[in-house]
């Protein structure tokens, strides 16, 4: 469980701000959508909450730590993104352990975290398989769990599952979301579709132009006046 802040968190790209001084608390255990039409400002938000791309101004702290500056492998977050290319020469299995194999784990404890993030993900007896012998559905789950076997006090979603159709992303999305719940794990989930967003949020973030227009419970984001 963990808090995360974002404190006037900015992004210019030459003239325009892709995010203009954004700030936000995410709570323990919740879940928060960042809604928006295409370039309002939520893949660089979420990529500079993970570390992938560097603010021009702001703070970004996790428990009151300030990440700002720390590569994406030094931050308590975990990521995955629309299309999550898993290493294509490496089992099921052993895509899910990299991470762990870098801290140098025990083999028995490794082998433990592996198989208990494939049955996190519904994907329990999959782990000699290859990633081409998986559908898209399954390659996502284990992206998913790929990085929530690392542990991370923050999961960052960038439309995970926004290349698949339509009754599969129902799917996956349910199941995210009780993957969260379950584990308890404060969450930042990135979507331009409002169903998505009103099927699976505590709260909704609503951007535009790189600014938060409107924060509320779903109920009250589609609220009609
Ligand atoms: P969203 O995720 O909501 O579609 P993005 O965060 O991808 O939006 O983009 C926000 C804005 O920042 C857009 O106007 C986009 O064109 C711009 N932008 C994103 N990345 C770059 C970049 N590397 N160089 C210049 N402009 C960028
Ligand atoms: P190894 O580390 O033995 O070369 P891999 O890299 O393929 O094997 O697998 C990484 C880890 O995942 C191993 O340490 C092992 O504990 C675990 N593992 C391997 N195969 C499976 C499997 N079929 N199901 C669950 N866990 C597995």
């Amino acid at each position: 469980m963990a808090r995360l802040t974002v404190h006037a968190l900015e992004k210019r790209f030459a003239n325009t701000a892709a995010v203009d001084r954004v700030s936000l608390d995410v709570e323990d255990g919740e879940l928060i959508c960042l809604l928006g039409p295409s370039g309002s400002g939520k893949s660089t938000m979420l990529r500079m909450i993970g570390g992938f791309e560097r603010p021009t101004g702001g703070q970004i702290l996790i428990d009151g730590q300030d990440v700002t500056h720390l590569p994406p492998e030094r931050r308590p977050t975990g990521m995955v993104f629309q299309s999550h290319a898993l290493w294509t020469h490496m089992t099921v299995a052993g895509n899910i352990a990299f991470g762990l194999k870098l801290r140098h784990l025990p083999r028995a404890e490794v082998r433990d975290k592996v198989e208990w993030a494939l049955s996190l993900v519904g994907l329990a007896g999959y782990g000699s398989r290859m990633p081409y012998q998986l559908s898209g559905g399954q390659q996502q789950r284990v992206a998913l769990a790929r990085s929530l076997v690392l542990e991370p006090k923050i999961l960052l979603l960038d439309e995970p599952f926004a290349s698949l159709d339509q009754h599969l992303r129902e799917r996956l999305r349910e199941e995210v979301r009780d993957i969260q719940q379950r584990l308890g794990i404060t969450t930042l989930f990135v979507t331009h579709g409002q169903d998505e967003a009103l099927a699976i949020s505590d709260r909704i973030a609503v951007l535009k132009d790189g600014r938060i227009e409107q924060l509320d419970t779903p109920d009250r984001v589609y609220r009609r006046p």
